[in-house]
């Protein structure tokens, strides 16, 4: 199975990057590339034959929702994967695990992939309970989810993620933490009849710890924000 490299742009790429990164990123080696560009960006990235995720999608299926975007709309572009929950948007846009859960419903309807993220905070961190609360997260996220569902979770803790960080020198977690939480996440999903799941890390993966992070069991590829920006930089760790 390959393993997969989500490069998240959020809001961090313009046309000239776009264009730098793409035309030299290799997208046909040992890993799967799936893009995660600003909406606008969409089609673009599509033309350089990657595969796209959304960084987010509206979870009402039409309507009188401005700035929201459908689930139809993404399909008919030809959007393959959602990315759902992630930290940034619950915290700055206040989305709940209700919310979450309606979307990854949604996004199985139409027939797409969702990113699923969860992840403790630094306090919950600290307290040692992130087994708990990301097994909470999960459990609420696919309540009701067709088990044979293609689903990707994204283990990814809020204090590791670069964007949350004050200090130039980014941290992840330690490659112990990421492989004994995500053997508990495999371990529910194969408990709760959830076989066809893929579970990633993110959270200020870099070109320098990339191999190490991408050689644990258990983990089925990386999620990538800012390291992902550049094509020498997003080739490391697709290559490493
Ligand atoms: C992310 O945005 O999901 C992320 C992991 O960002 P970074 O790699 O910059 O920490």
């Amino acid at each position: 199975m390959k393993q997969l490299v989500i490069a998240n742009w959020k809001m961090m790429q313009n046309l000239d990057g776009l264009e730098a990164c793409l035309n030299k990123a290799k997208v046909d080696g040992l890993r799967t590339l799936i893009v995660a560009p600003s909406y606008p960006h969409i089609p673009l990235v599509l033309g350089f034959g990657v595969h796209v995720a959304s960084q987010d999608m509206s979870r009402h299926e039409t309507g009188a929702y401005t700035g929201d975007v459908s689930a139809q709309q993404l399909t008919e572009l030809g959007v393959e994967y959602v990315i759902l929950g992630h930290s940034e948007r619950r915290i700055y846009k206040h989305e709940t695990d209700e919310h979450v859960a309606l979307k990854v419903k949604m996004t199985i309807a139409h027939d797409m992939i969702p990113v699923i993220c969860i992840g403790e905070d630094a306090e919950q961190h600290k307290k040692k309970q992130t087994t708990k609360v990301i097994l909470a997260q999960l459990a609420k996220a696919l309540k009701g989810v067709k088990k044979t569902s293609e689903l990707v979770i994204a283990y990814e803790p809020i204090w590791a993620i670069s964007g949350f960080q004050k200090s130039k020198k980014k941290v992840s977690a330690s490659v112990h933490d990421i492989y004994t939480t995500h053997s508990h996440i495999y371990l529910w999903l194969l408990d709760h009849g959830f076989k066809n799941a893929k579970v990633v890390y993110g959270g200020s993966v870099t070109p320098q710890n990339a191999s190490e992070i991408l050689s644990l069991t258990y983990v089925d590829g990386v999620l990538v924000g800012s390291a992902s920006l550049d094509a020498k930089s997003l080739n490391s760790i697709l290559l490493a």
